[in-house]
C-alpha cells in the first residue's frame, strides 16, 4: 500500500512538472488541477457478487483489506454477502472522512497521519471538499477517536424513539447510494423517510437545539445535542416550531415536513440524521442503529 502511494505520488509529482515545461497558458493551480490523476472519490467500482465470494476472496481480487471494503459498505458488517448484490470497491486501502468547514490538508494529514502531498494528490489536487478519502499506511484505517463519554451508541438506543409522530417508509437509506438520475455515486449523511407535507417531526431523545433554521441545502433545519456527544438532525422541514437554546425531551414537536432546501428526492421527506462527536467535528453515523422503531 505504502508503495502503490508513492508511486502515485511520483506519477503526480512527474506530471506536475512536465506539465511546467508544456504549458504556459493555464495558472499553475489550473494545471496541477487538469493534469491530476482522477480523485480517489470518483474511482469506487461497483461490484456484483457471484456465486463462491466472499468478503476475504473479493478483497484480494482487488488487492484490498476486508476492513477497507467493510468501511465503504457499513451495512455489510452484520450481514452475509447475498448473490448478485452490489458493493463499493475503494481504489484503495483507506477510509472516506467528512471534512469539517475550513480543514486544510495540513491539518487533515496531520490529523491521520498520512503526508499531505499524497491527501493532496488523492483527492484531485484542490481544497478539501466535504469528504475526503483518506489512504491506510500502517495497516489499519485510523479513524478519529469519539469524544469518551461512555458507549453514546447504547446511550442513545435506550433513549432514542421516532423523529416522526407516524412509522414511514425508509426511501433512501444512510451511506453511499447511486442517484438513478446520473448514476453518480453519492454520500448520503443520513436516511429519508417518507411523509405527507405537515407531517408533526418529533425530537428522538431528551437534549437542547443549537441550531432552528434554513442551512443551505438542508433547507429548514433543526439539530439537537444529546450529552454532548451525538447530535440527530431534521432537515427539509416546512416550518420550525423550536429555537436555539430550548430544551426538549424526546417526542417533543420540533416542526413539520416539508420540502425546502435541496433534497435529494422531490416527494416531501424528512431527511434525519445522527452525528456523533469526533476530534474531526461531527460525523455522520447510519441513524437507523440508533433508532427504536
Ligand atoms: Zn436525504
Amino acid at each position: 500500500m505504502t508503495f502503490r502511494i508513492y508511486i502515485l505520488f511520483l506519477f503526480g509529482l512527474a506530471n506536475t512538472l512536465g506539465l511546467a515545461f508544456t504549458s504556459s497558458q493555464l495558472s499553475w493551480a489550473e494545471n496541477i488541477k487538469a493534469n491530476c490523476p482522477t480523485p480517489a472519490l470518483e474511482r469506487f467500482l461497483h461490484h456484483q457478487v457471484k456465486q463462491g465470494e466472499n468478503l476475504e476472496n473479493i478483497a484480494q481480487a482487488y488487492n484490498l483489506k476486508p476492513e477497507s471494503i467493510i468501511a465503504m459498505n457499513p451495512n455489510l458488517q452484520n450481514s452475509k454477502l447475498a448473490i448478485g448484490s452490489k458493493i463499493l470497491i475503494p481504489p484503495y486501502n483507506g477510509i472516506v472522512v467528512e471534512v469539517p468547514r475550513g480543514q486544510t490538508w495540513q491539518q487533515l494529514g496531520a490529523q491521520y497521519k498520512v503526508r499531505t502531498d499524497v491527501l493532496f494528490e488523492l483527492n484531485g489536487c484542490q481544497s478539501p471538499g466535504n469528504l475526503a478519502f483518506i489512504p491506510v499506511v500502517n495497516g489499519k484505517p485510523h479513524r478519529p477517536t469519539i469524544a469518551k463519554s461512555g458507549d453514546t451508541r447504547n446511550q442513545t438506543m435506550q433513549m432514542g424513539s421516532y423523529p416522526l409522530s407516524t412509522p414511514a417508509k425508509l426511501a433512501l437509506p444512510y451511506g453511499w447510494q447511486i442517484n438513478p438520475a446520473d448514476n453518480e455515486v453519492f454520500f448520503h449523511s443520513g436516511i429519508d423517510l417518507l411523509a405527507n407535507q405537515g407531517t408533526n417531526v418529533q425530537a428522538i431523545a431528551p437534549g437542547t437545539v443549537v441550531l432552528a433554521q434554513a442551512q443551505g441545502s438542508y433547507g429548514n433545519l433543526v439539530i439537537i445535542n444529546h450529552n454532548g456527544s451525538l447530535q440527530s438532525r431534521y432537515a427539509h422541514l416546512d416550518s420550525i416550531n423550536v429555537k436555539v437554546g430550548q430544551q426538549v425531551q424526546a417526542g417533543d414537536l420540533l416542526g413539520v415536513v416539508g420540502t425546502t432546501g435541496a433534497p435529494n428526492l422531490k416527494q416531501p421527506h424528512l431527511h434525519f440524521e445522527v452525528r456523533s462527536r469526533s476530534s474531526l467535528g461531527w460525523v455522520a453515523k447510519d441513524p437507523k442503529t440508533y433508532l427504536t422503531k
